[in-house]
């Protein structure tokens, strides 16, 4: 099995650093090659080697209405035959944006930039530009992409004390970054105490996928927002992952908070390579041009990207697909439930995005996520593999699923699951 994928691999590791293009796909914390996928369908991705799997992963979550919609493709083949960049405003761009704010509200002003790392970083030059303060609060576990000052841990002992978490950021760098546990409203509110005026801005998921699904609690969101409030810091919700998934509005419309910044991506490029951040038009204003903060692309608002977008978000808005999604995530996760064990296993869900974490619940933060049966994690990836249903390869990503994943679909996979963790234990 996987013979073609193995020799691709080999071929990919002469040329492409760890053979991939992101470390993730590397299948290193899975172990085994990675398999080289040719062609996606609906609910399926299909393998060299013709193995056709049921894809929980998705890209790692745009394709909310499955891969190779038809109305995305018909948009995109439409659009590319009238060339593929201009550098230079069209109609497309205000249309995606009018969309974006259909749904999320809040969002008066939008700037498309083409991944969620680059809106994240320029999130973050708006938030220091536009309170002229240094610091930022991070959370651990959250991601919000690979810029130096997301690249940071917490320090052991002095919570203000953080350090590089990568080989090449700066500690000059990451000390504005602060970072604290997430769903730990005495920590911060510690970390405000001593640093709050000069906090620019609190930036997190606001129901995290990157550690798997964990949604906030209660004090954790208000303690957020009244320290935001009292320190005139701005509260910036990474919503790349949550946006247009754990809730068709954002997880901001779910948990009734309005931003100072949202920063999208994923979804609202349908597949194709996007992101954005808008917010207050107070804020947005500041940008160049209109003011004195600068962020540029040459190929920002692509016209093919944008295509893919609007026929993203038009399909989402004029019809059930995001409610048919989050109808099959909901009984997936109900029929789980019902046959895990509670001692041993937790499922978290939210909307179109769901997380099995091998440990009792509920599941609050990194630490929680660092506490679960880690190594139980390869073998059930590894027995779901051959039962053909392709799971993130890591333990720490969320799972997501498409309108393309339906009944039978939904019960192959509890089935397969069930299955999966028994024969594990053996
Ligand atoms: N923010 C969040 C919440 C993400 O999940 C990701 C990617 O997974 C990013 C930012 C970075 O986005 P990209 O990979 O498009 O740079």
């Amino acid at each position: 099995m996987n013979k073609k994928s193995k020799k691709y691999f080999s071929e990919a590791k002469q040329i492409l650093v760890g053979g991939v293009n992101s470390p993730v796909r590397a299948f290193t914390a899975v172990g085994k090659n990675p398999l080289f996928i040719k062609k996606a369908e609906g609910a399926y991705i299909f393998t060299e080697d013709d193995q056709r799997l049921l894809d929980y992963v998705l890209s790692w979550g745009p394709c909310i209405l499955g891969h190779a919609h038809p109305n995305v493709i018909q948009s995109i083949e439409k659009t590319i035959k009238n060339g593929l960049s201009f550098g230079a405003p069209s109609v497309l761009e205000t249309q995606l944006a009018k969309l974006i704010q259909e749904f999320m509200p809040h969002i008066e002003k939008i700037r498309f930039v083409n991944s969620g790392t680059e809106a994240a970083m320029s999130a973050l030059r708006l938030a220091r530009g536009y309170t002229k303060k240094k610091f930022i609060v991070k959370f651990n576990g959250c991601y919000h992409g690979h810029a130096d000052p997301f690249l940071v841990a917490a320090g052991s002992g002095n919570l203000t004390l953080s350090k590089p978490d990568s080989e090449g950021v700066l500690e000059s760098t990451s000390q504005y970054t602060l970072v604290c546990d997430y769903n730990n409203s005495e920590q911060l509110t510690h970390l405000f105490n001593e640093n709050g005026r000069d906090i620019a801005g609190i930036i997190l998921e606001p129901i995290t996928g990157n550690m798997g699904v964990i949604p906030p609690t209660e004090t954790f969101l208000s303690t957020l927002n009244k320290l935001c409030k009292t320190y005139d810091s701005l509260l910036i919700f990474d919503e790349v992952m949550s946006g247009f998934r754990c809730h068709k509005n954002g997880a901001q419309a779910l948990l009734n908070t309005t931003p100072d910044i949202t920063i999208l991506g994923k979804v609202i490029g349908g597949g194709l390579p996007c992101g954005a951040y808008g917010g207050k038009a107070e804020i947005m204003e500041k940008i160049a041009p209109e003011g004195p903060i600068y962020q540029a692309g040459t190929l920002s608002g692509n016209p093919i990207v944008m295509a893919s977008g609007i026929a993203t978000l038009t399909e989402l808005k004029n019809t059930k697909a995001f409610e048919t999604a989050e109808q099959s995530c909901t009984f997936l996760c109900e029929e789980l439930r019902k046959q895990l064990n509670k001692d041993h296993y937790c499922i978290q869900n939210q909307g179109t995005m769901f997380s099995l974490f091998f440990k009792k619940g509920p599941i609050q933060n990194l630490t929680d996520v660092q506490n679960c049966n880690l190594k139980q994690f390869p073998k059930f990836f590894h027995a779901l593999l051959e039962n053909n249903i392709y799971w993130p390869p890591s333990a720490y990503e969320a799972c997501f699923i498409s309108c393309q994943h339906k009944a039978q679909e939904i019960q192959h996979t509890v089935k397969t699951v069930k299955k999966s963790l028994s024969t594990i234990q053996n």
